[in-house]
């Protein structure tokens, strides 16, 4: 008998004991996290969806010994995935799907999204080979975005959908129901444009009020086509730059029509993040903080954004730090902490 109330006594005290030590469950944190990863003047774009699914937007450069690769895989680590779900190749360029060979030899990537299939460019006289490398590690298996296309996600119970929008893709762009004219265009004419930047898959990523746009090397009159005669997009919190901040085809009137809280440049210490291009950002209404990846070495150090909004200040390529944002929908904020400095600052959907 007194062995039995010992035991309960016991069995008791290890259940309170384990009442007590419980923890709120750590997947019932459902936000939307991002992960601007460095690829020194590449881009890749690592998002986590509040079901914990995958999207790897762009996957950095190639011939760089698998560095942008590694970087990628330690931001998949640090998000505790193991498997890309949904791998974007926005463009034909090796600074942004130039990587996915040498990501393809450490990670499983399920499935493969770009613009279409192409036989030849131009501008790159080994496009054959990285082509063919691209589509070896896609096994030849890729579906082409269309503007107005989603990418199917699952939504985390207790949770508005999330929905993964292309926007632009092949020279084209969404047409969307025609609303009234945008008071930002004036008298302008948007022209054609094949370049290859002009065909980047573009994306918009909405989640709870919250809008998030990726235009990957978006060009100036494509970019123009989204927002003139009619605003296409709408404003939107958070905005990965075009073409890495460059002068060139980022377009003030684009600025103007999506009025981005936050903006990220995934720049490199010598390319893109063009003083032009922070000006038009910084007087721009609504503007609440830029980050870049790079300090731009090329400029006046205060011609840059603020020090603290920095993630890599010299040319130390192991270094590496990342920009991470993390969308909280039940609190209609989102939080973005630079890896350098690890200090974060929140901000309000708007
Ligand atoms: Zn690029």
């Amino acid at each position: 008998m007194r062995i039995r109330i010992l035991l309960s006594a016991l069995f008791l005290l290890a259940s309170t004991a384990n009442i007590f030590s419980f923890s709120p469950n750590k997947s019932a944190r459902r936000t939307l996290d991002f992960y601007f990863i460095d690829s020194e003047g590449g881009a890749a774009t690592l998002i986590i969806t509040p079901a914990r699914e995958s999207v790897l937007i762009d996957a950095g450069w190639a011939d760089v010994g698998g560095r942008d690769a590694k970087r990628i895989q330690q931001a998949m680590q640090q998000a505790g995935i193991t498997a890309i779900d949904h791998l974007v190749a926005t463009h034909y360029h090796q600074d942004h799907y130039g990587g996915i060979p040498d990501l393809s030899q450490l990670v499983t990537i399920k499935h493969f999204y770009d613009h279409g299939k192409m036989t030849a460019m131009t501008e790159d006289p080994r496009f054959a080979e990285r082509y063919g490398a691209y589509q070896a590690a896609a096994k030849n298996h890729t579906a082409t975005l269309k503007p107005g296309d989603t990418i199917k996600l699952k939504t985390a119970a207790g949770t508005p959908p999330i929905k993964i929008l292309c926007v632009a893709a092949n020279s084209a762009v969404i047409s969307g129901k025609e609303s009234k004219a945008n008071p930002e265009c004036g008298a302008t004419t948007p022209q054609e444009d094949t370049s290859e930047n002009g065909r980047s898959v573009a994306l918009l990523l909405s989640w709870g009020g919250f809008e998030f746009l990726n235009l990957a090397d978006l060009t100036f009159n494509i970019s123009q086509r989204l927002v003139c005669p009619v605003n296409r997009i709408g404003e939107v919190d958070l905005y990965q730059m075009t073409h890495h901040g460059g002068n060139v085809n980022n377009n003030p009137l684009l600025l103007e029509s999506i009025r981005p809280s936050v903006s990220v440049m995934v720049n490199g210490p010598r390319k893109g993040g063009h003083p032009d291009t922070i000006m038009w950002l910084q007087k721009t209404p609504s503007f609440k903080a830029l980050y870049q990846l790079h300090r731009n070495l090329q400029i006046p150090a205060e011609q840059n954004t603020a020090t603290e909004f920095i993630a890599n200040l010299d040319e130390q390529p192991d270094e590496g730090y990342m920009i991470t944002a993390s969308v909280d929908a039940a609190k209609r904020a989102f939080t973005v902490t630079n890896g350098r400095t690890k200090e974060s600052k929140t901000f309000l959907f708007k």
